[in-house]
């Protein structure tokens, strides 16, 4: 096992890896910046390192800094949670060069991943079901263009192969707006990502995000771990998160499953990761893989009851996974709500002090946050402040548990965007199950005018 990990990383997922580490007898050193002494996960490491100041390019996105923590508290790993270095293919590759296990994949397989084009070649290669498209990066010939999205029918969306986070892409309606679109679209990730390859999908217009987590230890072994529906999205971010996804049948999951273990098996793949499909008419189509532990990992865990992290730490030790597929069954249904520091109807964050906590709890109940009474949200990171998860034998029961449980979170002093997960859980829509990608939008515009109509 490993002796001691560095943690990489901040906020609840911080804190979510020292327990794993803990748990199973590993010394942590928490690596922080200037503004996150007070993080609960750095009370209780073994050792704290500051690594810089606030902003993160000179804090936890620092790659001499981190690594150089790593030497000077003699660690051996270094996990790099989700965010920041997570997916970044040249610090995955310095930190094994400097002599220390990076926890995930082989630089290579990080690199391959982020380059979307090459990504959905592979995986169409390995058998993955890919949304139809132009197959490649596109050319500079406009006639050509037009002739593959002819090909593959309107609306198309172009997008940039290094892009991420819901940026460089573009929907076009007609062939009218064809030629320009690819042009603003390059040079927008020309800008935003140094790289001005983009390529062309059809544009599905209502589909459900379903993911599909996997665990692989690089020797040849690899499993998958059901899916998660991530459906329930604003501005391409996932707002709720749950698993078992609605309507996705044994035969189903079991189908799409083998087809993403081959294809870890295939590439070579070490650690845990999640293939992300759109989902619709019943079929999966790929759109890019996660090379690191995902956000919304506990509604995994709560149904499989497999600690992820866990798992993560005895694959970087170079132990062959001990977990069979025929091992891993499903057990009831799980809800995770992410809790953001922002404000319910205008999503304006909102950091400040927490003058008063209080978490939840009962049966089904699982709060990951690093927040305590007196913590100081700083303004500087993601918005986010935890994760309320709950679990019960079935959806209808999980829902009702989340309802209670966000009536009973108490997180005063800042605003939070619990009243819309009250609202969203109340939702007859979201009660229903199986909604699609655009559906929280549309209902957040509804109520909008609504309120405006009353007001
Ligand atoms: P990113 O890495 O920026 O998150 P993705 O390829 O995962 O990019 O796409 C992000 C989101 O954009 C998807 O979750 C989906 O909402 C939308 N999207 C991407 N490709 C398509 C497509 N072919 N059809 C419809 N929506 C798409």
């Amino acid at each position: 096992m490993l002796d001691k990990v560095v943690i990489a990383n901040r906020g609840e997922i911080a804190l979510r890896i020292l327990r794993a580490c803990h748990s199973l007898g590993i010394r942590t050193v928490a690596v922080h910046s200037t503004v996150d002494r007070n993080l609960k996960h750095v009370a209780m490491a073994d050792e704290s390192v500051c690594i810089g100041p606030a902003p993160s390019a000179q804090s936890y996105l620092n790659m001499a800094q981190i690594i150089a923590a790593a030497e000077v508290t003699d660690a051996q790993a270094i996990h790099p949670g989700y965010g920041f270095l997570a997916e970044n293919a040249d610090f995955a590759e310095r930190v094994e060069e400097s002599g220390f296990i990076f926890i995930g994949p082989k630089a290579d397989t990080i690199r391959l991943m982020g380059d979307k084009v090459e990504a959905i070649r592979a995986m169409k290669e390995a058998g993955v079901p890919c949304v139809p498209g132009s197959g490649g990066p596109l050319g500079d010939d406009p006639a050509e263009n037009v002739r593959i999205a002819r090909e593959i029918g309107y609306p198309v969306i172009v997008k940039a192969s290094g892009g991420g986070g819901g940026r460089g892409m573009r929907v076009v309606q007609t062939e009218a707006a064809l030629v320009n679109a690819i042009a603003t679209t390059k040079a927008e990730a020309k800008a935003a990502f140094g790289n001005d390859m983009v390529y062309m999908e059809k544009f599905l217009e209502n589909p459900r995000h379903v993911e599909i987590q996997v665990l692989a230890d690089g020797q040849g072994n690899a499993i998958h771990l059901g899916e998660r529906d991530c459906s329930m999205q604003r501005r391409h971010q996932k707002v709720v998160e749950e698993a078992p996804a609605p309507g996705i049948t044994p035969e189903l999951r079991a189908q799409i499953g083998k087809v993403c273990v081959e294809a870890c098996i295939r590439i070579g793949y070490r650690g845990a990761g999640t293939f992300e499909f759109l989902f619709e008419d019943g079929r999966f189509y790929f759109i890019e893989m996660n090379t690191r532990i995902q956000v919304e990992h506990p509604v995994t865990e709560m149904v499989t009851g497999i600690d992820l992290i866990r798992e993560q730490l005895m694959i970087a030790a170079g132990q062959k996974l001990s977990i069979r597929q025929e091992d891993i069954v499903l057990s009831g249904h799980a809800i995770e709500c992410r809790i953001n520091a922002e404000d319910p109807d205008t999503f304006m964050p909102s950091p400040g002090q927490v003058s008063h906590f209080h978490a939840p709890g009962g049966p089904g109940v699982r709060v990951d946050s690093h927040v305590y009474e007196g913590y100081r949200v700083p303004p500087n990171y993601d918005s986010m402040i935890g994760k309320l998860i709950v679990h019960g034998p079935d959806r209808e029961t999980a829902i009702c548990r989340m309802r209670v449980a966000l009536s009973e979170m108490v997180v005063d002093g800042i605003r939070t965007n619990i009243p819309l997960q009250q609202r969203i859980m109340a939702d007859v829509g979201f009660q229903q199950g199986g909604q699609n990608i655009h559906y929280l939008e549309k209902r957040l515009k509804e109520q909008k005018e609504k309120s405006l109509s009353i007001g």
